[in-house]
């Protein structure tokens, strides 16, 4: 694998950096304060190609091969000071792009991928449930056989960009759970759908930008043309597309880490106590050390992923190390930011606060580090790591 990018890369690099930079994240702080969706970055993003970077140019998107997505979402996590915007951006793409794109066919990607591609529609991925967190089979929405289509019915939770959603991934019931795992179907569902309800979910501790919903279908008709896949193939399709959400969505983190690093080494060496800067003091020094390796590897994990994905190989292992990895060390950076700050980081003024309050959902969203940690243990063949089969 060849880690130099290419001088397109770099270039595209620089330009997002100063594109996030000059136009993106201005009233991060407020829009936190209030919870509040930055409609007009989103436009911006939708305006700079963002919301497209990945999908094919024949549907309307900038045809970004895997490497090159992640070094413009790292690219863009770095430059955009606003991670609930970022986080808003990743779930319209690896949460419902991506699934139109790998499983769509042309009539749905036609109606729904190019409008997605150009930000003129907003998507959602609405799996999570009460009793579905992440024993994903544990499903309970049922989409019964209703004439030429399915009728909806049931309510999903925590589902980001819920609120301002035009269009949702949503997995349902067509079978019995003792089918095994073909009792589940994903299905592409329109806000403007009869029966479809979305309101706010209650308050959230990160990521506030990013609203998040509870989602209900009150005997929602569904087309059969809004099937995706097969009926009864719908865990199988959300399993050949998890991948990319669990390591694309957690590019931009990396760009996140190097600019708390940054910022932490400004502070360590511009603060003075006890005559000295405090970046001389081998407890504040070493933190730095450790946030620069947790950033390296995290980066080439990501972009083995991208190498790997471009390749058209396989990456199940890498991209479930990566999700851990890169959000336990956003963690992890975040906190010593809030360590070398001292009390400027526990104020919201400089925003440290809010980055970790950000980094903190990583670990949850996407699948739990624990339950991935049992995944990777499946992959290197030790059994009943994760004590039944299904999890997401
Ligand atoms: C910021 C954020 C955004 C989200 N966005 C979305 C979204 O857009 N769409 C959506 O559908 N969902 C979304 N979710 C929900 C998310 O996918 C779930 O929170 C996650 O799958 C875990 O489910 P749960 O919260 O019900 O926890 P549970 O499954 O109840 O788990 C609780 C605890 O038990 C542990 N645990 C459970 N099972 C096992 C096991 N087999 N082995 C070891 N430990 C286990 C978990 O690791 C965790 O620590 C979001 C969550 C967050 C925090």
């Amino acid at each position: 694998m060849d880690l130099e990018l290419s001088p397109e890369q770099r270039r595209l690099r620089t330009e997002v950096i100063a594109f996030a930079r000059a136009e993106l994240g201005h009233d991060v702080a407020a829009d936190d304060q209030a919870g509040r969706f930055p409609s007009q970055d989103w436009r911006r993003c939708a305006d700079f190609g963002v919301l497209g970077w990945p999908i094919p140019q024949a549907y309307g998107g900038s045809g970004f091969d895997p490497l090159t997505t992640v070094v413009a979402l790292e690219a863009l996590g770095y430059g955009c000071r606003d991670n609930g915007l970022v986080f808003a951006v990743n779930n319209h793409l690896w949460g419902c792009a991506i699934y139109l794109m790998l499983h769509g066919t042309a009539e749905q990607k036609e109606r729904y991928l190019r409008p997605l591609a150009t930000g003129s529609l907003i998507g959602a991925h609405a799996l999570s449930e009460e009793q579905a967190g992440s024993d994903v089979l544990a499903v309970a929405t049922t989409a019964k056989r209703d004439g030429d289509g399915y009728r909806l019915d049931g309510s999903k939770c925590f589902v980001s960009n819920g609120p301002v959603a035009d269009v949702f991934i949503v997995m349902a019931r067509t079978g019995d759970r003792a089918a095994g795992q073909d009792h589940l179907s994903a299905f592409v569902v329109t806000s403007d759908m009869p029966g479809v309800a979305v309101r706010r979910e209650r308050p959230k501790m990160g990521l506030r930008t990013a609203p998040m919903g509870v989602v209900t279908f009150d005997g929602t008709p569904v087309p059969a043309a809004n099937l995706l896949g097969r009926e009864g193939s719908g865990y199988r399709v959300f399993a050949a597309t998890i991948d990319w959400e669990r390591a694309f969505m957690f590019a931009p983190q990396v760009g996140a880490m190097e600019r708390l690093l940054e910022a932490s080494v400004r502070h360590a060496t511009s603060r003075h106590q006890f005559g000295q800067a405090i970046g001389g003091f081998q407890a504040v020094s070493h933190q730095l050390a450790d946030m620069k390796i947790r950033l390296e590897l995290a980066r080439m994990l990501l972009y083995r992923v991208g190498w790997l994905k471009r390749e058209g190989r396989l990456a199940l292992l890498e991209t479930t190390m990566a999700k851990i990895f890169v959000s336990d060390s956003l963690v992890q950076t975040a906190s010593s930011a809030m360590t070398i700050h001292g009390a400027r980081g526990y104020l919201t003024e400089d925003g440290i606060e809010r980055e970790l309050r950000d980094a903190l959902g990583g670990p949850i969203y996407g699948g739990t580090n624990a339950v991935q940690r049992g995944v990777l243990a499946e992959l290197l063949g030790v059994s009943g790591a994760l004590h039944h089969r299904g999890p997401r």
